[in-house]
C-alpha cells in the first residue's frame, strides 16, 4: 500500500526553481579556496541550484580523508555569501545536525550509510523535530526500500515537510560496470509507494567514473526523476576523495546541454492523442494475453488430473527443459530478449506445477 507523506514539492523551499532540480559541488570541501572557486564556477550557470559539499565523510576504510570537519560550515556560509547558492552537506550523526542547523545551511542530507541505520536517523529527526529544514535522504547502501521509506518516514513524523529521496545505487556484490548498482526497480517501487515525494538521482556514485555520468544522467531522466546531484570540483585529478567520478565545472555545463529533460506529460495534444491510441491497443493485447494464459491454466490443471490418475510426478524435468529451450528458441526468432523469456517461462512453469501438486494433494 502506497503512503502519502505530509510534503511539500520542492518549489515551495526554492521557488526559484524552473528547471530539474540540480545539486553540485565537491565530494568533499578540502579547502576554503577550492570551496569558493568551484562555487563561483558553479553558480555561472543558472541551471545550478544547490552547492554541495561534503564536511564530514563517511568513508569505508579507515585512513582516507575523512573531511575538513566544521570549519567547512564556514566556508559554505561563505559560498551562500558570494554567490547567492544555497548550500548544503551530508550529516551522519545528532552533533553534525545541530552544528549544521546553527550555521545556516539550507539544505541536510542522510548519507547511503546512515540511511541503513534506524538508530542514526531517528537521532537526527530528533535534532530536526520542528524546524523548517530541508532535508534528503540517500537509499540505503543495500536495496532495501522498506529502509528507505522507513527513514523518510522519521523525518515526516519529526515533521519535516521539506523531503527529497536520493537514488545513488547499491553496493554490488561482484564486479560490475558501475561503481553502485542502479537497480531502478527499488526507485519504482519508491515511486508506487510514496507517488508524492520528489526523488533526484545521483549519477556521482552511481556511475564511479565520469565516462558513465551522462548515460546515468540521461536514464534518470527518462524514469521522471525530478533533479540530480552531481560532484564537481574544480580540478578533480587533486580531489581527495572521489576522484574518478568528479567533472570540472565546465564539463558539468557540457553534460547538461546533451541531456534530454523528460516531463510526465506533454502539452502537444497529437502526442496525447497518439499515446492514447497506443495504450489501448497494449490493453486490448494485455487482455488477449490473459485469456491466453487461462486457456493455458485449464489445459495445465488436465494434465494435473491425469497425471495423478496415473500416479506421475507433476515435475518432469525433461519436459521442462526441453519446452524452455524451445520457447528460447522461438522466442529468439521474433526478437524477443532471452532473459525476458526465460524468466516468463520460468514463472509460467513454477506456477503450472504449483497447480499440479495442489491437484494431486486434494483429497
Ligand atoms: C557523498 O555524497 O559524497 C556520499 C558520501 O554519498 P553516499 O552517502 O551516497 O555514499
Ligand atoms: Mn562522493
Amino acid at each position: 500500500m502506497g503512503i502519502e507523506l505530509d510534503i511539500r514539492p520542492i518549489k515551495d523551499w526554492l521557488p526559484q526553481l524552473n528547471n530539474p532540480l540540480l545539486i553540485s559541488g565537491p565530494c568533499s570541501l578540502e579547502t576554503e579556496e577550492q570551496t569558493l572557486e568551484t562555487a563561483k564556477q558553479l553558480a555561472k550557470d543558472p541551471r545550478v541550484f544547490i552547492y554541495r559539499g561534503g564536511v564530514w565523510k563517511p568513508r569505508t576504510r579507515p585512513g582516507s580523508f575523512e573531511g575538513v570537519g566544521s570549519v567547512g560550515l564556514k566556508w559554505l556560509q561563505t559560498v551562500k555569501k558570494e554567490t547567492g547558492l544555497p548550500v548544503g552537506t551530508e550529516v551522519a550523526n545528532a552533533q553534525h545536525t545541530e552544528e549544521a542547523l546553527k550555521a545556516g545551511l539550507d539544505v541536510l542530507w542522510i548519507g547511503a550509510r546512515s540511511t541503513a541505520s534506524p538508530f542514526v536517523v531517528q537521532e537526527i529527526a530528533d535534532v530536526v523535530k520542528g524546524t523548517d529544514a530541508v532535508v534528503m535522504v540517500k537509499n540505503p547502501v543495500n536495496p532495501d526500500v522498506q529502509l528507505w521509506m522507513g527513514a523518510l518516514e522519521r523525518l515526516n513524523q519529526a515533521g519535516i515537510k521539506n523531503l527529497v529521496g536520493i537514488h545513488r545505487g547499491f553496493t554490488p556484490f561482484r564486479e560490475t560496470k558501475y561503481r553502485n548498482y542502479p537497480n531502478w526497480k527499488t526507485f519504482i517501487e519508491l515511486r508506487r509507494l510514496m507517488p508524492n515525494l520528489p526523488v533526484i538521482c545521483d549519477p556521482s556514485h552511481i556511475a564511479g567514473k565520469r565516462e558513465y555520468l551522462y548515460e546515468v544522467s540521461q536514464k534518470a531522466f527518462d524514469m521522471g526523476m525530478e533533479g540530480l546531484m552531481l560532484e564537481s570540483h574544480r580540478d578533480p585529478s587533486c580531489a581527495l576523495s572521489d576522484k574518478d567520478q568528479q567533472v570540472t565545472p565546465a564539463e558539468l555545463f557540457a553534460i547538461l546541454d546533451k541531456l534530454v529533460i523528460r516531463y510526465s506529460s506533454s502539452p502537444n495534444k497529437q502526442f496525447e492523442n497518439q499515446l492514447e491510441l497506443l495504450r489501448s491497443r497494449i490493453d486490448a493485447l494485455d487482455a488477449e494475453l490473459m485469456e491466453v494464459l487461462a486457456s493455458r491454466v485449464e489445459i495445465v490443471k488436465q494434465i494435473g488430473q491425469y497425471k495423478k490418475e496415473n500416479n506421475v510426478t507433476a515435475l518432469q524435468i525433461n519436459r521442462w527443459t526441453e519446452l524452455m529451450n524451445k520457447r528460447i528458441d522461438t522466442g529468439e526468432k521474433m526478437n524477443l530478449n532471452k532473459t525476458f523469456v526465460q524468466i516468463l517461462f520460468q514463472l509460467i512453469h513454477e506456477d503450472s506445477v504449483r497447480m499440479q501438486t495442489e491437484i494431486m494433494d486434494q483429497e
